[in-house]
């Protein structure tokens, strides 16, 4: 059984009394860009705090290029949510200031509850994370009993602790077809579009939460031929948070590890890329040489409320990751008795995919279906 079931429309649009998550109020609290000489202060004053807090900078390939280029600029880390999360664990720094939305500083928490982690901006969330309240998602899981629960990265701790395995865009795919030949039926959250594109390309058996993330939903296929026409050399790299129609469009579907990685390595100057814009600096920087255009989200039907940029992303500053250097606020606290609970998916995801990393074959850590 294969099945799409509405659970919840989460209306971003309509600003609810005290709700900070609507994406107006996000794109209202995107701070200004600081002028050059404010730019080189925060960054002198961050580099100088990072030393005196023993503190490292995680950032997403989302945020801000100043966010990124500081991060690697000073030891810590760019990268996706999977390399950050294992990152921020190995990494011997006691605080980690995490450049991205909630989940992804709750999860560096979850791994290290030693730690102290900053985030610049705490009402920093994800379309996917909000649409995915624990309460639904557990009478959702109660619904499907017998079927192994996967959910993305992109939910809260209490969803991962309902969880059974834990993905990221960059080992879903590996992960659920391990499953699969182990016998697994899948329950999959929250990301529809995501949970399609793995379901056809492993045949396994899922039902899903009808989730999606903002940005990635606004991509428009017919749009993309277009764009595609005016550019026939380019290769189009797609992120399959995607609608199906667009996935369909794709030379290359990936994480955002991959669509790096496909842009380095694919024999092509030119490239149609949609995945969060924030991901055109890092393109950028290692192929100077290529041509990179943003995947069209406006034309026919198009009511964008992304632009191919997540608001929530956009909230993450300079001047925010200083001031909670400075302060210490923003710390982000997970109860540590779910905490505890919510790590288990999240460890089994990392040693699946440190045994791929090693060559050794990640199913392996999969049970069979009916064993302990
Ligand atoms: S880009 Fe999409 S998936 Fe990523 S944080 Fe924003 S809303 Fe969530």
């Amino acid at each position: 059984m294969n099945a799409v079931i509405p659970i919840l429309d989460v209306e971003y649009e309509q600003p609810l009394p005290g709700n900070a998550c609507d994406t107006r109020h996000a794109w209202a609290r995107v701070p200004a860009e600081p002028s050059p000489q404010e730019r080189r202060e925060l960054k002198d004053r961050i580099r100088r705090l990072l030393k005196e807090r023993n503190a490292v900078m995680v950032s997403h390939y989302y945020v801000h290029p100043d966010l990124q280029d500081l991060a690697e600029e000073t030891g810590g880390m760019v990268s996706d949510s999977l390399e950050m999360a294992r990152f921020g664990r190995d990494h011997p720094a006691q605080t980690l200031v995490v450049s991205g939305v909630r989940f992804m500083g709750e999860t560096a928490k979850i791994l290290s509850p030693e730690k102290r982690v900053l985030m610049p901006d705490l009402d920093a969330t994800c379309s996917l994370d909000l649409g995915c309240p624990i309460a639904e998602f557990s009478a959702f899981c109660d619904q499907h009993p017998g079927r192994t629960v996967v959910v993305y990265a992109n939910t809260s701790a209490a969803v991962k602790a309902r969880s059974d395995w834990l993905v990221t865009s960059s080992c879903a795919l590996d992960i659920v077809r391990a499953l699969k030949d182990q016998g697994h039926r899948i329950l999959w959250a929250p990301d529809k579009h995501l949970g399609s594109y793995i379901q056809r390309e492993t045949g396994a058996d899922m039902v899903f939460w009808n989730g999606a993330c903002i940005v990635h939903d606004e991509f428009k296929a017919f749009e993309l031929e277009a764009l595609k026409k005016q550019y026939p050399q380019a290769k189009i790299l797609v992120h399959p948070e995607s609608p199906a129609d667009v996935v369909a469009l794709a030379d290359s579907v990936g994480s955002t590890s991959a669509i790096l990685k496909a842009a380095r390595e694919m024999d092509a100057k030119e490239f149609i890329v949609a995945t969060d814009n924030g991901m055109m600096h890092k393109l950028r920087t290692l192929n100077p040489d290529k041509l990179f255009i943003e995947a069209p989200t406006a034309g026919n039907s198009a009511t964008c409320k992304s632009c191919a940029h997540c608001p929530w992303m956009a909230m993450n500053s300079l001047a925010g990751l200083a001031q909670v250097l400075e302060t210490g606020s923003n710390e982000i606290q997970v109860d540590p008795a779910l905490g505890q609970r919510a790590r288990l998916p999240i460890d089994r995801m990392l040693a699946f995919t440190a045994a791929l990393k090693a060559g050794q074959p990640g199913g392996s850590l999969v049970p069979h279906i009916g064993a302990a």
